[in-house]
């Protein structure tokens, strides 16, 4: 025991290390996080004439991913198992919004097979149904997406403009 004066100063000079390493600990610099910039604008054009020209640019899955990334979706819409024809459609009716409302324009869907209050043979149970919100535009603007839709779509689904309330653009495949 005749070290025991030695103790005293030892801890003394752990103490001085202690505060030092939590100072040091405080001055670390906070991780910065910088969200990668993305600067992508996406030309449905451009998209359309690669998927014509090589028949499928990438497999079903890559173009679910497409539509997805290409409109908003209203929350609790359940778009997984839909149709990969309805995919490819979704991704024509994004074009046909971005030629009326400019490709900054990103459309919403409001329903895949989700909602509840679908008339009973809807074919949203069937995951071969779209809707697209179209409320707040102006007539105009409703007007031109649903000929265009219309027109481009012919003979491969039905569109329908269905108005009141529930105001909204409903695309289906016709099988
Ligand atoms: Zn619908």
């Amino acid at each position: 025991m005749k070290h025991l004066y030695l103790v005293a100063p030892i801890l003394a000079i752990l103490a001085i290390f202690a505060v030092y390493f939590l100072i040091q600990t405080n001055k670390r610099p906070v991780p910065h996080y910088e969200p990668k910039h993305e600067e992508v604008i996406f030309d449905a054009e451009e998209y359309l004439r690669q998927l014509k020209k090589d028949h499928r640019p990438f497999g079903k899955s890559g173009v679910h991913r497409l539509l997805l990334k290409r409109t908003r979706q209203k929350a609790g819409v359940y778009l997984e198992s839909l149709e990969p024809a309805l995919d490819t459609i979704g991704l024509e009716i994004v074009n046909v919004y971005h030629s009326v409302m400019g490709f900054e324009y990103v459309p919403v869907i409001t329903s895949g097979n989700d909602w509840p209050y679908h008339a009973k043979k809807s074919k949203h149970y069937e995951n071969k149904a779209l809707d697209f919100r179209i409320k707040f535009l102006l007539p105009e603007e409703k007007k031109s997406i649903v000929d265009l839709a219309t027109k481009k779509l012919e003979g491969r689904a039905r569109v329908i403009w269905e108005k009141g309330e529930a105001e909204h653009l409903h695309v289906e495949l016709f099988e």
